[in-house]
């Protein structure tokens, strides 16, 4: 199918965009890499009488070490952050994610930004950005606001992105030197959408884990934190015992959807098995 009719604005500026969206409110909506929103358009699943254009947006380009974090601009390429030597020192997890997500021709077109504003929770980036615990910059025509990761994805393509507003980056703790960062997912072919992924990092101590922190893609309705397994996996010295307690509260805490191929309980499966793999990552 082709897309309906809609006029289109190349944005010169953040403010100019912005007042573009003031201006024309539910009608409009912004084209970053394209990769999602020209789907939507072609399959008429959204016929917005405008796109406002921010792909040549500069001030939102760009990774940087910046007041002791690491900061990726919205319309940073998914291929950019794969090939970025920066996020491969302070932030692992994403240059582990990326070659995950689609193809490499979506991956040199489709932006960070993009993918973390619709909120697909099958999507890496979200995943990897609540366990790494990111902070959304959100810019509107009042300026800027920041939002934590944990509250910004809140549902099936539901962000607390607020009406006029837009996503400028995202800034990401640096990695601490005793901090492991482990990012995997199962997908039937390699670039499928996963069916069930995680994100996990933790600081590496003696012998036992500290700050676990777990996120799942492809579960539920947003990416999902595993917070009762976590507490159980730093609660003391990381053997057998604690993994299997850590595997039985996962089960417990989790409760998946059913997609089109797999039940729950298949996915409640997968996922206790990419928390196995994850921990013997991060001991190692
Ligand atoms: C065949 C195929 C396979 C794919 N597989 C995967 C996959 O495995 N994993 C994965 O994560 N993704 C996958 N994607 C999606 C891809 O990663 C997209 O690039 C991404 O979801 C959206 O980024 P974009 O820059 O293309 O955004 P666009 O398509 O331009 O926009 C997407 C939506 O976000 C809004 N938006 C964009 N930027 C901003 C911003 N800065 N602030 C506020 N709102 C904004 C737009 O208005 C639109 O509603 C796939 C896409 C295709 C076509």
């Amino acid at each position: 199918m082709k897309s309906p009719a809609f006029d289109y604005v190349r944005a010169e500026s953040p403010q100019h965009a912005l007042a573009l969206l003031a201006q024309h409110g539910d009608e409009a909506r912004v084209l970053a890499g394209g990769q999602t929103l020209l789907a939507t358009l072609n399959m008429r699943l959204s016929q917005p009488a405008l796109l406002v254009d921010i792909g040549g947006l500069q001030a939102w380009r760009g990774i940087e070490v910046q007041g002791g974090v690491l900061r990726i601009g919205a319309l940073v390429r998914h291929v950019e952050i794969e090939e970025s030597a920066l996020v491969a020192r302070h932030a692992p997890l994403l240059a582990q994610a990326a070659p995950h997500i689609a193809h490499r021709a979506i991956r040199n077109l489709g932006t960070f930004g993009g993918a973390l504003a619709y909120a697909d929770p099958a999507a890496e980036w979200p995943a990897c950005v609540l366990a790494l615990g990111g902070t959304l910059v959100l810019q509107g025509t009042q300026g800027e606001r920041r939002v934590a990761a944990a509250d910004f994805f809140q549902g099936l393509y539901t962000t607390a992105l607020q009406e006029g507003e837009l996503l400028a980056a995202c800034e990401l703790p640096l990695a601490a030197a005793d901090e492991r960062q482990h990012f995997s997912e199962l997908a039937r072919r390699h670039g499928d959408y996963a069916i069930a992924g995680l994100a996990a990092c933790a600081r590496r101590a003696a012998d036992r884990l500290l700050d676990v922190r777990l996120a799942f893609l492809s579960l539920g309705d947003r990416p999902l934190r595993a917070s009762a397994a976590e507490a159980i996996l730093q609660a003391g010295p990381l053997d057998d015992a604690r993994i299997a307690a850590a595997d039985a509260a996962l089960r417990a805490e989790l409760v998946p959807f059913a997609d089109l191929t797999h039940s729950a309980a298949a996915k409640t499966q997968l996922a206790a098995t990419l928390m196995r793999r994850a921990l013997r990552a991060l001991a190692a």
